[in-house]
């Protein structure tokens, strides 16, 4: 395996890389430990899976991550009937697998799903932390080694999208932003090996792209975008290209606006 590779998937101590932001670590041992489900909070690309892959392995507790959508039902959460060969089968949804495990499970952007996924979440999220499935008549208590972990970008949020207070309450959280500057270019770093020339560079460009952001772009340059950026630049991408790619073009369409953030990258190089 090359070593770039390597750095990303794992460290020495056989741990996911990431490196902590605040007290996060002891918040999540603490939440894990004492059965409470936690709400991440923070705009995309700043580390909330990392840090959840992280824990799970940490605590080594297997993790379900799903990708909330729209269209996520609760039936896409605890399972549904299948018809096989030989006729109906129960197959279990992620948090179902999950709570039978004594599994972490992870709702990515949890205030996309369908409302009914709430009906689900909140007998987990009390102090029964039991698991109704409704179509197969069982109630699953879950195992101390369950937790229920949740995020959402707040920057996204509308007033039908936004999390009911009901809900929100039964979390200890946090909010994530992206790294301070330092911390940022570690992370640069230990994810592609690039120099710290480099990746010194892309956080400071990082920053006049963010200074930007509430005028002409509705998302600000992530740190897995500068991840991007650095790993096409240690594949031989020139420099200004790479920002291209990775900071410009995927931030906006409109070609005014991707003229202004190339004059930001100029000025910067
Ligand atoms: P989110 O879930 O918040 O959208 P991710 O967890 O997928 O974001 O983070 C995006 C990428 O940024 C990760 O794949 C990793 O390369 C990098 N990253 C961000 N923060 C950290 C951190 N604190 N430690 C290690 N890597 C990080």
């Amino acid at each position: 395996m090359d070593t770039q590779v390597a750095a990303r998937i794992s460290t020495e101590d056989g741990l996911p890389f990431y490196l902590p932001q605040g007290n996060e670590v002891a918040l999540f041992e603490h939440a894990h430990r004492h059965r409470l489900p936690m709400l991440i909070k923070g705009p995309t690309g700043c580390g909330k899976t990392r840090f959840v892959q992280y824990m799970a392995a940490r605590l080594g507790r297997p993790v379900y991550t799903v990708a909330c959508h729209d269209d996520l039902t609760a039936a896409d959460l605890v399972g549904r009937h299948l018809i096989g060969d030989a006729g109906t089968y129960w197959c279990d949804g992620p948090l179902t697998r999950a709570v039978r495990e004594g599994a972490i499970c992870y709702l990515d952007e949890v205030v996309e799903a369908r409302k009914d996924t709430t009906v689900v979440l909140h007998p987990l999220t009390d102090d029964r932390r039991i698991l109704p499935i409704e179509r197969t008549g069982e109630t699953l208590q879950a195992p101390p080694g369950f937790m229920l972990v949740v995020s959402y970008n707040p920057g996204y949020q509308n007033l039908l999208k936004g999390m009911k207070p009901s809900t929100r309450q039964r979390f200890v959280a946090a909010s994530f932003d992206f790294p301070a500057p330092e911390q940022e270019q570690a992370v640069i770093q230990g994810e592609t090996g690039i120099d710290s020339r480099r990746a010194g560079l892309l956080v400071r460009l990082a920053g006049a792209l963010r200074a930007l952001k509430d005028h002409d772009l509705e998302e600000a340059a992530s740190t897995r975008l500068l991840v991007y950026a650095a790993t096409l630049m240690q594949g031989g991408f020139d420099v200004r290209e790479a920002c291209r790619a990775a900071l410009v073009e995927p931030l906006s369409d409109d070609e005014d606006t991707i003229t202004a953030l190339m004059e930001v990258v100029d000025a910067s190089l």
